[in-house]
């Protein structure tokens, strides 16, 4: 069975096609600039890429240009539309749906009625929903959200110590996000340790332009650092992370800040390019940092001090860990702050083979436990449209 991957974006379309029989990507691209002008790349493995202006004036217009580009007899991956056998769509928010699941009217409603949880995401995923729907309209479309990783978590994890009220009334609680991602690389490294998930205690940490950083005991998380939107937790590229609440509040009265711009200071100056002043790039941080400009320096150390403080409270937590996960641009590729994160965590029985931490590139599975470290420490790609892909393909043949 072929599986269209959909996630659809405000202005943006990005699509995969799987082969469900051999596990592989047959074609994926990227719709750009919908609503603007329109420019499509489409790629398909072993073969030269395609991309050209195309009118995209919705998000309609960027599925009905899909399917024309994977049945293209030149360009195409498949002869008809008709082999596409189910669609996955990401959804970044899920409210308190507890799985992926497929998406009929009350699903759809639900959805609908959560978008002021989630205004950047929700209404572009919705959208390409109904094109998808328009154009494939006789196969499952299953919705695969960011969210569910998290609905076994504890109360005491996503309830918030504030009026309880505003729980029930209006669901401000932590949800998590990246968890199509954490629950991927999870399965993965308890599949290449040969052990069951139920034995392991394990903290995932997705480093990337957005980061997270989860606790996965005996197979279920138990607790994640971002919270009510992906803005709590570790310091990010722009955006702050956990700060005092009432920093907020002071900066809004001192400065005459509105809601939305007090939002476009937490979520697009802070991070690493608010402290460094220099890139939200980690890369570009390191080098000035490296050149010896102590604000760069500073936001790096940021950057640590908060990873290895959300390890060590999910150690306590979880009491122990088995298993020390890396993943995203940069804990795949970054093997500095690899480095100086696994040296801050010794007392927890984490070690790394230097050699083998250093070696590793994008895309690489890397097993850099030291011989004899207590803990195994292990940098492996994330995929999260395949674990899309895999949702699809259970719920579209239940
Ligand atoms: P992502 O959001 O997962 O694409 O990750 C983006 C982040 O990964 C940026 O901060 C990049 O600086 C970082 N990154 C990407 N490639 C590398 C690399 N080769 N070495 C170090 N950091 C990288």
């Amino acid at each position: 069975m072929k599986i269209l991957v959909i996630n659809a974006g405000s202005s943006s379309l990005k699509y995969q096609v799987f082969d469900m029989d051999t596990g592989s990507v047959i074609a994926k691209g990227l719709c750009d600039r919908i609503g603007v002008d329109g420019v499509v790349t489409h790629k398909r493995p072993g073969k030269e890429n395609y991309k050209a202006e195309a009118p995209l004036h919705s998000h309609d217009d960027a599925i009905a240009l899909v399917l024309t580009l994977l049945t293209d007899p030149e360009l195409g991956v498949i002869a008809d539309i008709s082999e596409i056998g189910a669609v996955g769509h990401r959804f970044a928010h899920g409210g308190t749906l507890t799985e992926s699941t497929v998406l009929g009217q009350k699903e759809k409603d639900y959805l609908a009625s959560i978008v002021p949880l989630n205004p950047l995401h929700g209404p572009p995923a919705l959208k390409g929903l109904e094109a998808c729907e328009k154009l494939l309209p006789d196969v499952r479309h299953v919705g695969v959200f960011d969210t569910t990783f998290y609905s076994r978590m504890p109360a005491s994890s996503y309830v918030y110590a504030i009026p309880y009220e505003y729980y029930e009334k209006y669901g401000v609680r932590r949800y998590g996000f990246h968890g199509t991602s954490h629950r991927y690389v999870s399965a993965k490294a308890a599949e290449y340790l040969k052990k069951d998930l139920k034995d392991l205690k394990m903290i995932t940490c997705h480093l990337g332009n957005g980061s997270s950083i989860s606790a996965v005991k005996n197979g279920v998380c138990v607790d994640t650092s971002m919270g009510f939107t992906p803005q709590e937790g570790l310091p990010m590229g722009t955006r702050s992370g956990s700060i005092d609440p009432t920093v907020v509040t002071y900066l809004m009265e001192k400065l005459s800040l509105s809601p939305a711009q007090m939002n476009d200071v937490l979520n697009r100056k802070s991070g690493l390019l608010g402290v460094s002043g220099v890139s939200p790039d980690c890369r570009e941080v390191m080098i000035a940092e490296s050149e010896g400009n102590e604000r760069a320096h500073l936001a790096m150390e940021i950057l640590y001090h908060s990873i290895v403080k959300i390890i060590g409270a999910y150690a306590a937590e979880m009491d122990g860990l088995d298993v020390l996960v890396f993943t995203a641009g940069i804990g795949e590729n970054d093997a500095i702050v690899r480095s100086e994160i696994c040296r801050r965590l010794g007392f927890l029985g984490v070690e790394i083979d230097d050699a083998r931490n250093r070696a590793t590139k994008r895309g690489d599975f890397v097993d850099m436990t030291a011989p004899g470290a207590r803990v195994a420490t292990l940098s492996l790609p994330t995929d999260e449209e395949y674990m899309i892909a895999l949702d699809t393909y259970r719920l579209a043949r239940a």
